[in-house]
């Protein structure tokens, strides 16, 4: 291989043979015991690095870390922390490619989507400081001559530990709002997707004071070291249900009281009504799946598509058709739409999910195979539709995270509501029809804490962002989030006789 060949090799670039280490104290480190976990590229089967695998006795160091360097962080005021962002976003922006490329190399996302990602963060990274410097408090006229008033103070140190699926994404924006309020942070990021957020602890060590943000990495057992952590009072946790009734569970246990916004798993439903505009229903469904994204391995997915029984069938064909020009390959190629799932148990999770719809009498109308042609150590999986589907299957009840789409036809409206409520997860869902009428009362009739209207899947900065049910507790995304990373107490004064005291002092 020359020279050129190696240089242009995306894994020689971006991972070559480079260490990745944790971030403590403004220390780049490996673990205590020097444990370590090997990580794979899910386009080959690869073998890419090791990381490190934290202990109990790293979590101890990263959360004194952050817990000595939390005052002077909350001294610095909200413009001072809002510098430290900006210093942050720049660093970011000169190390685009090289973290894009690291989230394809390491989950599989498409680089082109990671890129994007990557660029969405400008919103956040600005947006944070902006709500920040807006907060007020609030002042009670109770009663004549008593003053009382509302205080924030951060809660200290915060725990944040994310999913797998936007490695780069949540790493850099999850934990903004915590630290614009003042709080210190000790960060897990998935031990699937763990090299982006390690090669973003450089830019946090440069940008931020050291101890600020603390980054560990490991599995279950570092995720748990945290929440049961005894002064690690509040909480931030992105993953699944499953997960998130652990970690409240095992934070019941620790004996004390704690703070924790769960944002958790969907089995989102997409209701199309007979008067839409197919096409654009059609766009909806597959930007919706985050398949060109993520390969659907997303918590906001519309992976029930609810479609009214006069349009089912060219709905599907159109569908079909569709999904057909999506090219399924590497993660790190920039023809690729659709890369691999995370890893081999994953592959075999949603190819589980695949056979058991085949076994339960739904109908696979396109995908679901592996493609040809590619990496064979890669867990690739052709974008799956399938019709005829109902809540009693699997398929139609549980989430899958993976590129499958399941078909509901329906004719009866309260039936279809009922299906659509159906589960214990609500988090996101979408309505489409030309009608407004129509469109409002099923919004307001669904159990799900973002609804949209002939669109799907775009946050809105601002807007609070989260589910009912089982899929999340606390919102995200706006001043509710902001809110939640800071106690609140009153103050009252009791300000006594005005009149009484200007004599007193004036004669
Ligand atoms: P997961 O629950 O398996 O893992 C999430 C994180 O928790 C990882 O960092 C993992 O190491 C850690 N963890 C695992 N066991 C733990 C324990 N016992 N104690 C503490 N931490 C523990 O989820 P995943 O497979 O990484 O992600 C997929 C899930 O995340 C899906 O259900 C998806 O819907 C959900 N998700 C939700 C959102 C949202 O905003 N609502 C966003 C992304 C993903």
């Amino acid at each position: 291989m020359t020279a050129t060949e190696a240089a242009a090799d995306p894994i020689v670039d971006h991972v070559g043979s480079q260490d990745f280490k944790m971030l403590i104290g403004g220390s780049f480190v490996d673990s205590v015991t020097g444990a370590t976990r090997e990580v794979f590229d899910p386009s080959t089967g690869g073998r890419l690095a090791d990381i490190p695998l934290a202990g109990a006795d790293d979590v101890q160091q990263a959360y004194e870390a952050a817990a000595a360097a939390q005052p002077a962080w909350e001294a610095l005021g909200v413009k001072g922390r809002a510098d430290c962002f900006a210093a942050f976003q720049t660093l970011i922006h000169e190390n685009r490619e090289h973290l894009a490329m690291l989230d394809a190399i390491d989950c599989g996302n498409p680089v082109k989507a990671m890129r994007v990602d990557i660029d969405i963060c400008d919103t956040y990274l600005e947006g944070w400081p902006a709500f920040a410097q807006s907060m007020t408090g609030e002042v009670f006229p109770a009663s004549p001559g008593n003053l009382h008033y509302t205080a924030h103070r951060p809660y200290g140190v915060v725990g944040r530990i994310t999913a797998f699926n936007h490695p780069v994404m949540f790493a850099i924006t999850r934990p903004l709002p915590s630290l614009i309020t003042g709080n210190t942070l000790v960060m897990k990021p998935s031990d699937e997707t763990s090299l982006s957020t390690l090669a973003l602890a450089r830019l946090f060590g440069e940008a931020f004071p050291p101890g600020v943000v603390n980054i560990v990495t490991g599995g279950a057992e570092v995720g748990d070291t945290i929440v049961t952590h005894p002064n690690i009072k509040r909480l931030a946790f992105t993953g699944s249900v499953g997960t998130g009734l652990l970690i409240q569970k095992r934070a019941a246990e620790s004996g004390y009281i704690k703070h924790a916004s769960l944002e958790l798993g969907g089995k989102n439903a997409m209701i199309v009504f007979p008067d839409v505009d197919l096409d654009l229903a059609v766009e909806g469904a597959i930007y919706g799946m985050n398949l060109d994204v993520c390969q659907g391995q997303s918590c906001g997915s519309n992976s029930r598509i609810l479609v009214h029984a006069k349009i089912h069938d060219e709905f599907v064909t159109r569908m079909a058709a569709r999904l057909d020009e999506f090219r399924v390959g590497v993660a790190y190629d920039e023809a690729t739409d659709v890369g691999p799932v995370v890893s081999r148990a994953h592959f075999d999770r949603v190819t589980g999910y695949i056979e058991s719809g085949i076994a339960e009498g739904a109908t696979l109308v396109r995908g679901g195979g592996r493609p040809d042609g590619l990496p064979a150590g890669g867990h690739f999986i052709e974008p799956a539709l399938f019709a005829d589907v109902s809540l009693n299957m699997r398929i139609g009840r549980e989430e899958i995270f993976g590129p499958v789409m399941s078909v509901f036809a329906w004719d009866d409206y309260d039936t279809m509501l009922r299906d659509a409520n159906g589960l214990d997860l609500g988090l996101t869902a979408s309505v489409w029809t030309n009608d407004l009428a129509i469109a409002h009362k099923t919004a307001a009739a669904l159990d799900a804490g973002y609804v949209w209207i002939n669109d799907s899947t775009r946050h809105y900065f601002g807007t609070p962002f989260g589910g009912s049910k089982n899929s999340a507790l606390g919102r995200e995304e706006s001043q509710d989030e902001l809110l939640s990373y800071l106690e609140q107490k009153v103050v009252h004064t009791r300000l006594g006789d005005a009149r009484a005291s200007l004599s007193r002092l004036l004669g």
